[in-house]
């Protein structure tokens, strides 16, 4: 194996004991090119797509739980986009998007995040479904970037200072990121009162993370314990394992037949087509699930 592809679709953690910093470096290849072939997007939204899945694999591998969830989605009322989703679970990622592309082709080749969304809001939701618990912050999708609106997210909704940069290789086939934050004394729990976005030794770590440049992310050849080193060489630095990213998507025929099997007789009465078929979409993987109704109705008779 080429050693480049050791250093794609994986994610790797950090911290910094004495400046009270943590975070997370990511980079997407393959994983990449097999989402988006499921779907038919211009480069605009490719990139886009590629930005918010490369964010995703960031917050994702932040989790401590095995079956923790996360759930990134950027949603406006009148926007070129109207709907970006991404989420990560167990190492899995997946993602689309819903736009006009007659507004978008009219946009231009770069538009901004402001006339991709307009007045849009990121939404980020952490799900533990063992431990029952669920956490959903939304703050206002603002800034020149995802990157931009992602680091808005970390201040206003966790009050965690933040640097996240996200970046797409030219071609559009490598993407990578990376998230540092300050932890208040190092504690995840603590009351963070005490937080001050100019405490000078989250000041040196930030001004380090923003030297990163957006070839060192998406350089299959540079190893991201590599792209780490070069940021934090002077700095005693603690590198967790890497996590292995994938594509993935929960639909299968057997879940969907499960879930129109759970609907009342006459609900599905409503949805059927003429030729007997409950049509289901997945929108992640652009497929569409024909589901027979005598199939289910013969499999709950018997
Ligand atoms: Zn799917």
């Amino acid at each position: 194996m080429p050693s480049s592809q050791l250093n794609t679709d994986v994610a790797l953690g950090v911290t910094i004991p004495a400046r009270n910093a943590r975070g997370r470096i990511a980079r997407l290849g393959p994983v990449l090119d097999s989402i988006l072939a499921n779907h038919n997007y211009p480069a605009v939204v490719e990139r886009l797509l590629s930005e918010a899945l490369v964010l995703t694999a960031l917050l994702g591998t932040m989790l401590k739980e095995p079956d923790g969830q996360v759930t990134l989605q950027a949603q406006t009322e009148n926007g070129i986009v109207d709907l970006l989703v991404c989420d990560y679970l167990g190492g899995e990622l997946r993602g689309y998007v819903k736009h006009d592309s007659g507004r978008l082709a009219e946009a231009g080749p770069n538009p901004s995040l402001f006339s991709l969304f307009g007045k849009g809001y990121l939404a980020i939701t952490f799900d533990h479904p063992s431990a029952d618990e669920r956490y959903q912050g939304i703050v206002p999708l603002e800034g020149a970037s995802l990157a931009e609106a992602a680091q808005n997210y970390f201040v206003q909704s966790e009050q965690l200072p933040s640097v996240v940069r996200l970046a797409v290789n030219d071609t559009g086939h490598v993407a990578g990121g990376i998230l540092v934050q300050h932890l208040p004394e190092g504690e995840e729990g603590r009351d963070r009162i005490h937080t001050r976005l100019d405490n000078p030794e989250w000041e040196h770590v930030r001004i380090l993370s923003e030297t990163i440049k957006g070839t060192e992310l998406t350089d299959p050849r540079l190893s991201l314990e590599g792209a780490l080193w070069r940021l934090f060489h002077e700095e005693e630095v603690r590198v967790a394992a890497a996590v292995p990213l994938a594509k993935g998507c929960r639909c299968n025929f057997d879940y969907i037949r499960g879930v129109i099997a759970r609907f009342a007789p006459e609900d599905r009465a409503e949805m059927v087509d003429e030729d007997g078929f409950i049509s289901v979409d997945c929108e992640f993987c652009s497929r569409v699930f024909p589901i027979s109704l005598t199939d289910i109705e013969g499999g709950s008779a018997a």
